[in-house]
């Protein structure tokens, strides 16, 4: 999701929400399937058990999967926001934490969501 403002509304997010990985194997029309993904702590950048990221998973058009989550690091019980879409080439899109603006990046699939938190560290620690 969106830089949450209070940790509060973070933790608000992650108890009203279920695990991401119930919508997976993401299926695309054009048969592209997407099996998981991972992320890391921003903090400790060990990588959170897929079980503990919730959040929604939405397919506004057939080509364009949405993931809006929060991941728990159980060891620094933080919380690490994801917020990225994901095409049916997957190609991979996310929110700029400073600019808001969405960017693009075009990784091979195993890679996708690695790349993706990395640049989310950067972002969260400046
Ligand atoms: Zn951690």
């Amino acid at each position: 999701m969106a830089k949450p403002k209070t940790k509060h509304e973070a933790l608000t997010f992650w108890e009203n929400h279920s695990p991401v990985m119930d919508a997976f194997p993401l299926t695309f029309t054009n048969g592209a399937l997407m099996q998981e993904f991972h992320g890391e702590c921003f903090r400790c950048e060990s990588r959170i058990p897929v079980i503990d990221f919730r959040g929604t998973v939405t397919q506004p058009i057939p080509k364009v999967v949405t993931i809006e989550a929060m991941g728990l690091c159980r060891e620094c019980m933080l919380l690490t926001p994801f917020l990225a879409r994901i095409r049916d080439d997957f190609t991979l899109e996310y929110i700029e934490n400073t600019t808001q603006q969405w960017v693009s990046i075009r990784p091979a699939p195993p890679t996708l969501w690695k790349r993706a938190v990395q640049f989310l560290h950067r972002t969260l620690r400046s």
